[in-house]
């Protein structure tokens, strides 16, 4: 306690299980290691000293606590990523002379390095970079760290042409020393901490794609060439890695979009504005007849609302200026503000408020498919994933304090039944309530905050449905719980916003006459458990890879005939279809005939490509039978059967809303 650390020729060095080591000054996290056991000093990648990563071979000065850092820790894949960088950078450069680095950090699920090179490199190169760098992680060479000077190493990077590394430097204070890592020969500028030679890096990595990329990000500046890699513990973690990203490829929802006519977009338009095509248009229409059924059952109302606000409305709904970011500039009309709404709450509180309710009529639940517009930064705009106008399965509960939590678990249920129908196993919610050390973002009401999270703690205890708690999250105007949903490829979705609101009686004066005669409060929850017809079907499209289940299919069935001689019975057949009722459907069945001059097998490979679920075949001995031939999208024959035998088997499906069976 009392030594002098200058003069000491020993360090303490405390372990994570509580036991301290004596060691000469100067030791290394590998020795300690190796001191420790064999098993450790192999499997060490890095040293923790103090809180801080640390190479294994960089001396330990001073007493330290001291971890070492091994694949089976959390940190691994990121310093595995980095090294792995570093390695890629070295191969560039070797079978590239001239191209200058940049920076090259980890990622999620990998790293990059950006190249300033004049020549564009190809997908061609990739291979014979990953094996360069096969070839310089097999020599196992050995990492050096040196700390120059500032200057020094300024000059240095200049004078080999490495002017980014030296713009870097420049940037850094000027009484500051720089660390320099070498494998073997080459050098980069770095922070660290870097494993003890290459070979710690392993097998399990690959080379994914190039992409441009900005000099420190900013478009103004110089364009660089990234190449971005993928690096894991294992070949096994590769793989399914690499399996994850072919299937999300598989199913991306932008693609599908395109490919199955859903949606579109134009730049004359506006980016984030999708244009729902006639395909497409079928998935929302049957998603909102869903809806309508389900919250016809629980009670709600529809009205309608119009898609702008005068700027008065939102003063009153405090959206100006809380969400005022988030919103459209105003548009003038006749000198007076009107904003594109954001929300649809402000419009059907003025419905609840149109008239005077007494206790006995809550909860009101009034509903709307409604059109919002928010403003999202262009370059988070992804596809139907997040966009700048959408239409939101919206709703508003006014009810009794007394019956806030009965209501909020109705919701949930909802929720799930939705979930349940459409096959989505992986969900909970995740309640987000003000970080109460910052409470002046949210409307400083701490009690009513906190009586409005206890129902919803309440609710969601007694719903049974897994669930979160999340700090500093919250809408402004309470506690808000968000049903998260897993989709099939592993990626996480915030699907559907649900409030519990104790603001509207103060901002809105929204009341309910009690038994007593007077005015009391009461809550509005907030909820949307399809989202948004945007998001949700993105999700789907994504969910399904495309396949929708037949209630949901935008053609449920294809009829085919193989000659024109049945042409009377396909158009007989499609009547049929065409005025078959269902129940759950809007009128009908969906359904096109095929009457191109193409060969069978062609236009079966065609219905398969647009993912129809049946495909009808009729030739002559059906048509003289009353049969049909049965097709699946997936390539089952079921071969033939009577016509009224099928009608009863897609009707069921349309109605029962139950996948097809594949
Ligand atoms: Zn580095
Ligand atoms: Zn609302």
């Amino acid at each position: 306690m009392e030594q002098d650390l200058s003069t000491s020729e020993t360090v303490t060095i405390s372990l994570p299980d509580g036991k301290s080591l004596n060691f000469p000054r100067g030791v290394t996290g590998a020795e300690v290691a190796a001191a420790i056991g064999p098993g450790l000093a192999k499997a060490a990648l890095v040293a923790e000293v103090n809180g801080r990563q640390w190479d294994l071979f960089r001396p330990i000065e001073e007493d330290a606590r001291l971890r070492i850092i091994t694949q089976k820790d959390p940190e691994a894949l990121e310093l595995i990523r980095h090294d792995a960088a570093h390695v890629l950078a070295m191969a560039v450069q070797e079978l590239f002379p001239g191209t200058q680095v940049t920076i090259g950090p980890a990622v999620d699920d990998g790293f990059y390095y950006d190249f300033a090179r004049d020549e564009p490199f190809t997908p061609d190169d990739l291979p014979k970079i990953e094996a360069q760098m096969r070839k310089l992680i097999a020599a196992d060479l050995p990492t050096r760290r040196e700390v120059w000077p500032r200057e020094k190493a300024f000059e240095h990077f200049e004078g080999i042409g490495e002017h980014y590394k030296a713009e870097l430097i420049r940037s850094i204070p000027e009484n500051e020393d720089v660390s320099i890592y070498w494998h073997g020969e080459w050098h980069d500028l770095c922070r660290g901490p870097h494993f003890a030679s290459t070979g710690k890096v392993g097998e399990a990595f690959k080379l994914t794609k190039i992409a441009g990329a900005y000099w420190r990000g900013d478009a103004k500046n110089a364009q660089l060439q990234r190449i971005y890699g993928t690096a894991w513990r294992n070949e096994k973690e590769l793989e399914e890695y690499l399996h994850r990203l072919a299937e999300a490829e598989r199913r991306d929802h932008r693609r599908i979009g395109r490919e199955l006519e859903l949606f579109t977009f134009s730049p004359d338009v506006g980016a984030g504005l999708p244009l729902w095509m006639p395909n497409g248009m079928v998935i929302r229409q049957e998603l909102e007849f869903l809806a309508l059924q389900e919250e016809r059952r629980d009670g709600y109302r529809r009205v309608a609302t119009p898609h702008i606000a005068k700027d008065a409305l939102y003063m009153r709904s405090r959206h100006l200026p809380y969400y005022a970011e988030d919103m459209y500039q105003p548009l003038d009309i006749d000198g007076e503000k009107y904003y594109l709404r954001p929300m649809n709450c402000p419009h059907h509180h003025l419905i609840y408020g149109a008239t005077r309710h007494s206790y006995r009529e809550l909860p009101i639940r009034i509903a709307e498919y409604a059109q919002d517009y928010r403003y999202e930064a262009s370059g988070g705009l992804s596809g139907l994933m997040r966009v700048r106008g959408f239409c939101q399965n919206d709703a508003h509960i006014y009810c009794r304090y007394d019956q806030a939590k009965d209501e909020f678990i109705r919701v949930m249920q909802l929720h799930a039944r939705y979930y349940d129908l459409m096959g989505i196993k992986e969900y909970y919610m995740r309640l987000s309530l003000p970080d109460t050390a910052n409470l002046e973002k949210y409307v400083n009401e701490p009690g009513k905050w906190l009586a409005a999270a206890e129902i919803i703690r309440a609710a969601m205890k007694e719903s049974g449905y897994p669930y979160i708690e999340a700090k500093g999250e919250a809408a402004f105007y309470g506690p808000k719980v968000d049903f998260m949903i897993k989709s099939v490829i592993g990626t996480e979705y915030a699907i559907s916003t649900n409030q519990l609101d104790f603001l509207a009686t103060e901002t809105f004066g929204l009341n309910y006459i009690g038994e007593d005669g007077q005015e009391h409060p009461l809550y509005v929850i907030h909820r949307a458990p399809l989202g948004s017809h945007e998001r949700f079907t993105a999700f789907l499209i994504e969910h399904y890879a495309g396949a929708f289940p037949t209630w949901l299919a935008p053609i449920q069935a294809r009829i085919i005939p193989i000659t024109d001689r049945v042409s009377d019975y396909a158009l007989g057949m499609r009547e049929r279809l065409l005025a078959l009722p269902v129940v759950n459907g809007t009128a009908g069945l969906r359904v096109d005939i095929d009457a191109s001059a193409e060969r069978m097998q062609k236009k079966i490979r065609d219905a398969q490509l647009m993912k129809i679920p049946y495909m009808l075949v009729v030739g002559e001995r059906e048509a003289a039978e009353g049969k049909v031939a049965v097709r699946l999208r997936s390539g089952r024959d079921l071969g033939p059967m009577p016509l009224e035998n099928f009608l009863d088997r897609i009707r069921q499906e349309a109605e029962s809303r139950h996948d097809v069976a594949d």
